[in-house]
């Protein structure tokens, strides 16, 4: 005999977003049946599946709402063709601590050095520990909060931006940046600041931000917040790219 519950249970139990066991209720009834099963015991095997379902689905959105460019983790990464990234220092950031700790880490280096490689191996670290994450590049970023503010959605927008525990803004450097959007950039990180953490990518050094700043006082105001309680990994070294293209015929 199959068992399952009744229509109006099964509907109570999706109502009341139990999904985990209105997906498994007709298994473990069925399993009840044939197992000397407790009622305590039936009940906790219940209970378990909802909680392992709400995990799963926190994962998945955690991942999904991360938007990673791609996967690759602190595994993938070659040390000994990049030395001066140290790898215990990448190991002690994939903890996670200095997300907890609000600090922020910026990595400076030439294109094809692996910066954001490195930046997505430590998100990916970050959601394996339950951190939201949230991965855009600058120039993304600036252009969907100028947007924003044509469709009045502008604070709804820089709460995506503020709200992760972790926010990886990738490529600063390739642009100068208008005026406004400078102050938008300065918007998120200033409201940030020793509230969540940041990750920046970027090819240029620090003292060439006003560059892409501009404004020195805005360069400044930002520079002060971002470097703070900041773990600045500078990469001294070639392009992995062009070293994997010349070794290919
Ligand atoms: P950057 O962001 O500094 O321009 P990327 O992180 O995009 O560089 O790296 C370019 C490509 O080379 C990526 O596919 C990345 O996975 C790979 N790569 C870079 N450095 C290394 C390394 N040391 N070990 C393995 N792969 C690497
Ligand atoms: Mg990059």
């Amino acid at each position: 005999m199959t068992s399952t519950l009744s229509p109006t249970g099964m509907k109570k139990l999706r109502d009341f977003k139990l999904s985990g066991m209105a997906r498994t209720v007709p298994i473990r009834l069925e399993e009840a049946q044939s197992t000397p099963l407790s009622h305590q015991e039936f009940l906790e095997l219940l209970l378990e599946d909802e909680a392992s379902q709400r995990a799963e689905n926190r994962r998945k959105n955690l991942y999904g709402s991360a938007h990673l460019p791609f996967e690759k983790g602190m595994e993938d990464f070659d040390f000994t063709f990049q030395p001066s990234v140290k790898k215990t220092e990448m190991l002690e950031l994939a903890t996670g601590n200095f997300i907890s700790k609000r600090e922020n880490v910026v990595f400076v280096g030439q294109p094809g050095t692996g910066k954001t490689h490195l930046s997505v191996a430590l998100a990916l670290s970050a959601l394996g520990h339950g951190m939201s994450v949230l991965f855009t590049s600058v120039w993304d970023m600036i252009t969907a909060l100028e947007q924003s503010r044509a469709d009045m959605s502008y604070h709804k927008k820089v709460s995506c931006y503020v709200k992760p525990d972790l926010l990886v803004l990738d490529e600063l450097g390739y642009k100068s940046m208008a005026e406004s959007t400078v102050e938008d950039f300065f918007e998120i990180v200033s409201k940030r600041y020793e509230k969540g953490s940041i990750i920046m990518t970027s090819n240029r050094p620090f003292g060439e931000w006003d560059k892409i700043f501009i404004d020195k006082t805005l360069t400044g105001a930002i520079l002060d917040r971002l470097v703070h309680h900041c773990h600045i990994i500078t990469i001294k070294g070639e392009s992995y790219r062009v070293q994997q293209r010349l070794k290919t015929p």
